[in-house]
């Protein structure tokens, strides 16, 4: 067992989440617009840090990184597109914060190359790094040690005159970095692993240009060790505790087969987060981008529902006829009519039994 740090982050707050999302029979893979947003500016400041925008003047250095930018970005968009393939995506300009993304990228790709930070020798991300002579700085390098059981690719690696310093890109305005101390503590114990060399500063270059940096805590680190102990002992029991929060289950892709979810009695105020119910009639346009079904509601969690409900905003290509168990979660929201307002994102599948 290796875990990276999203990994182990779930693990904490959830075990059994953990454990069903290792599941390759249960696995859910699908990824969020806010992620593959985060993937496409980190894809595009790598390539600034690897040369890709070297020999160019200021004035065309716009158009480049819009070249660049556009690339990854429909790299970024048939990945997705492939991991919902009944579902309409919506087209990347739509996506949530897409334009502040993007300058804050166009930002930093510009304030990297004015610090010099660009090795062309940093080339090639896949290659493992198989020794502590390897050279620096370590540009999106793929780190993993058996010994630590851990796994991780860190933002940037680099030398300072103190030793190594160890960089991470945030897609936001980061105003508390402790958030990642978790995260940053596994690349230190990695880098530290396999450079041999002393790491002593780790910082979050957020997306509003600030540096922040995290202290390193020696208590982290013995917390991390014993979390992957336990991570790996329910792991190989295959069995573990579900902690089911609002936070922990509003996202999670797993709600319809967790028995924890399905009997909880989460806050009765709060929007819902699962429905089923028996489909009593389909709206749907030609491309099914805008589909809207009624339900007669069988089961809601947590706010409670009786009758029928529609749920518009849906963009899924139904496998599903009237009369059939249906439950659907994610992104759901109350209107005022208290109906429900659905996303692209929304899961409709037919009832599995818990
Ligand atoms: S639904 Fe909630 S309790 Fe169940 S696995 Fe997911 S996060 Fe954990």
């Amino acid at each position: 067992m290796k875990v990276s740090p999203s990994e182990l982050e779930l693990f904490e707050s959830c075990p059994q989440r953990f454990i069903w999302s290792l599941d390759p029979d249960k696995k859910r893979h699908q990824s969020n617009l806010p992620s593959s947003l985060g993937k496409i500016a980190h894809k595009v400041l790598a390539s600034a840090h690897k040369g890709g925008f070297e020999k160019q003047n200021s004035e065309n250095r716009e158009s480049l990184f819009n070249d660049i930018w556009s690339a990854v970005e429909k790299e970024e968009f048939e990945s997705i597109q492939s991991e919902w393939p009944n579902t309409v995506v919506p087209q990347p300009i739509r996506w949530p914060k897409y334009f502040a993304v993007k300058t804050s990228t166009q930002y930093l790709v510009e304030k990297a190359l004015s610090l010099g930070e660009v090795w062309k020798r940093a080339g090639d991300s896949s290659r493992p790094i198989s020794s502590s002579n390897d050279s620096y700085p370590w540009v999106e390098k793929y780190l993993e040690s058996e010994i630590l059981k851990l796994k991780g690719i860190p933002d940037l690696v680099k030398e300072s005159s103190t030793g190594l310093e160890i960089v991470d890109y945030k897609t936001g305005n980061v105003t508390d970095p402790e958030t990642f101390s978790m995260q940053m503590h596994i690349y230190l114990m990695l880098v530290s692993e396999l450079s041999n060399r002393k790491v002593t500063r780790l910082l979050i270059r957020d997306f509003t240009l600030q540096e922040k940096e995290i202290s390193i805590d020696q208590a982290m680190i013995k917390k991390i060790r014993e979390s992957i102990l336990s991570a790996e002992a329910h792991l190989a029991k295959q069995i573990a505790p579900a902690k089911a929060t609002l936070e922990n289950c509003r996202f999670c892709n797993f709600k319809d087969i967790c028995n924890e979810f399905q009997i909880s009695n989460l806050e009765v105020t709060s929007e819902p987060i699962f429905l089923q119910g028996k489909i009593l009639q389909i709206h749907s346009n030609a491309d099914s981008s805008k589909v809207s079904l009624q339900l007669l509601v069988q089961k809601s969690i947590p706010i409670k529902f009786e009758g029928s409900v529609w749920i518009s905003g849906l963009s899924v290509k139904p496998d599903f006829v009237i009369g059939e168990t249906v439950q659907v979660m994610n992104n759901l929201h109350l209107t005022d009519s208290l109906n429900v307002l659905g996303s692209w994102n929304t899961t409709v599948s037919k009832k599995t039994s818990v």
